[in-house]
């Protein structure tokens, strides 16, 4: 098997309104969260959310952001973060799409196909996408949501934006 599969396409390649996409659970997703993993999952979620929309490449970025705590970052520092905590833990990538698992605190990187291992391995099913912040379900190799995460995005970029 190789894992130089092309990433599935998504519909914000035409969109960029993030807050109007949306994707349907797939029976893994649907699984997940009717089990006791559902906080874990939704907790890692807006996690994730919030560093993968972190000065996110492409997006109208202010000049600040205001973080959760009411205290406002330069988006300089952010950029450093976000750089940080994206690295692929395997190989220490950061140029490739890297995921973010949703059930532990691994990222692994597209390209060289660690963040698939890591789901094989670990038998763990769903990455997001650090650039985008869609979730990619490793065993239908396609992207999913549901509408309690879309709550959760929704609720972060509206948090997130500059006042
Ligand atoms: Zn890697
Ligand atoms: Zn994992
Ligand atoms: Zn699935």
């Amino acid at each position: 098997m190789s894992s130089r599969k092309s990433l599935p396409s998504t519909p914000e390649a035409t969109s960029l309104n993030r807050s109007q996409i949306t994707f349907s659970p797939c029976v893994h997703m649907t699984k997940v969260l009717s089990s006791h993993a559902r906080d874990t999952v939704l907790r890692s979620y807006g996690l994730a959310i919030r560093v993968s929309l972190l000065a996110s490449p492409g997006s109208a970025t202010p000049e600040r952001f205001v973080s959760k705590d009411g205290s406002s970052l330069p988006h300089s520092r952010l950029i450093k973060l976000r750089a940080k905590i994206l690295k692929c833990k395997e190989c220490s990538s950061s140029l490739s799409p890297s995921f973010m698992c949703l059930q532990c605190s691994y990222v692994g990187c597209w390209k060289k196909g660690h963040a698939h291992a890591h789901a094989k391995h670990d038998g763990h099913v769903f990455g997001i996408d650090a650039a985008r912040g869609h979730i990619l379900c490793f065993r239908c190799g396609d992207y999913v949501g549901d509408p309690s995460l879309e709550e959760i995005r929704i609720k972060i970029i509206r948090s997130m934006k500059c006042k």
